[in-house]
């Protein structure tokens, strides 16, 4: 097991979770953010939150994010900009679902440099498709926090109801395989090549298997991250 003092978990990481839906970056995100001390930015949350407040943004992205498409990248840069500048962002974060094109990232590179910032790590979280097809379909969320359940993979403690909470879960309107399908076809597209981009800090993380073995993979991987850094103050 891997050991990390303590001080490796105060370190201001700045990392992007990038994989297809359904691969773990949003049940994986919350778990780690805890243990790493870092803020978590789901850009699909922040849009279906300002879609559900019918804000100019969430006005324009809806139709697109209805259709599973990806929502125009001046939208969601603006909304990742705003939260960046929060207090809550200034000990590093966890960008999840953010870039999803070769163009966000550019943007969030130029972003970062303005404060001598730049992003230390990308999580690569690995799946075949069809599993992808099973776990999403079968997803339910807890729309307040992001946090997400399914009754075979990850089953809430009861039957629902979110663990912490005790609200409802509900299905996501663009969790059905025929708007997985054009999500997919997106990620391979658009979301894959930003891989490349950030081709010097990529960790590959296999995640075909369960919440507590790819959680175990995060960690080890951002922990070696964390002592890289360590040795470089
Ligand atoms: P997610 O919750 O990450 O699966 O995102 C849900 C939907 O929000 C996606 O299918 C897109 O329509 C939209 N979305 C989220 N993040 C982005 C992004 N970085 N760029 C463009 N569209 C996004």
């Amino acid at each position: 097991m891997l050991k990390i003092s303590l001080p490796a978990f105060n370190l201001h990481s700045r990392v992007i979770f990038l994989g297809p839906p359904g691969s773990g970056k949003g049940t994986q995100a919350p778990l780690i953010r805890q243990l790493f001390r870092l803020a978590h930015l789901s850009t699909g949350d922040m849009l279906r939150d300002a879609v559900a407040r019918d804000t100019a943004h969430g006005k324009k992205a809806k139709a697109l994010m209805d259709e599973g498409h990806l929502v125009n990248d001046e939208i969601v840069v603006d909304i990742v900009q705003d939260a960046i500048r929060a207090d809550d962002c200034k000990r590093g974060f966890i960008l999840d679902g953010f870039p999803r094109t070769v163009r966000q990232a550019e943007l969030l590179d130029e972003m970062l440099s303005h404060h001598n910032h730049a992003i230390d790590c990308v999580i690569s979280l690995t799946v075949d498709d069809e599993l992808l097809v099973q776990r999403v379909t079968g997803r339910l969320i807890h729309p307040p926090s992001g946090r997400s359940y399914h009754p075979l993979f990850n089953p809430p403690k009861c039957e629902g109801l979110d663990d912490v909470t005790n609200e409802p879960l509900v299905k996501r309107d663009d969790d059905t395989e025929e708007k997985l399908r054009t999500r997919l076809h997106a990620f391979h597209e658009k979301t894959a090549p930003v891989l490349q981009h950030y081709k010097d800090k990529v960790v590959q993380v296999p995640a075909d298997d369960g919440v507590q073995q790819i959680g175990e993979r995060v960690r080890e991987a951002l922990g070696r991250i964390a002592q890289q850094k360590m040795g470089e103050y």
